[in-house]
């Protein structure tokens, strides 16, 4: 486990749950404003964790409770939700794929930046199959996009909140 790690298991041990998803953000510089997270359920019961269309993030406690690993995983994930939600790539619930390209950009997203997230081997296969269910759901065309890192698509998309949010790189 690595120092970072090591501190975010901390808390998790002690049970100060807030204080791990506090560590993973400050420690990885994560784009997430901390006060909008929260622990509950997400509206998909089968979910581990959830963006709101209000830029809120939900997590379940089996998150955190699994390791500083998958949390740090988890939070990365969501932070490119939020990417998507401030910056036009928010699709609407009832096209066909557009939620399924933004998960695959997302576990794109952490796959390619895995070993500054210092994900484990299992956590970057877990990624990956993830990815692979996702990115089978596309269309071939939409498919070949996804292979030249164009993640956009023409659908309208649904109005949010504004914000200055925009891609990051990890520490
Ligand atoms: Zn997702």
């Amino acid at each position: 486990m690595t120092e970072k790690q090591s501190t975010i298991q901390r808390h998790i041990s002690l049970g100060d749950f807030e204080g791990a998803i506090d560590s993973s953000i400050s420690l990885y510089n994560l784009p997430i404003d901390v006060s909008k997270v929260s622990i509950g359920q997400p509206s998909d019961s089968g979910a581990r964790a959830e963006t709101t269309n209000q830029g809120e993030i939900i997590l379940t406690n089996g998150v955190i409770t699994n390791g500083a690993i998958g949390l740090v995983s988890t939070l990365a994930h969501e932070a490119i939700h939020l990417d998507q939600l401030y910056n036009g790539r928010w699709y609407s619930d009832n096209d066909d794929f557009g939620e399924d390209l933004n998960e695959v950009e997302a576990y794109d997203w952490v796959i390619s930046n895995a070993e500054e997230l210092e994900l484990s081997p299992l956590e970057i296969e877990s990624n990956k199959n993830q990815r692979t269910d996702y990115y089978n759901k596309l269309p071939d065309s939409i498919k070949t996009n996804v292979d030249n890192g164009i993640y956009t698509i023409d659908y309208p998309v649904v109005p949010t909140p504004s914000s200055n949010s925009s891609k990051f790189t990890p520490i």
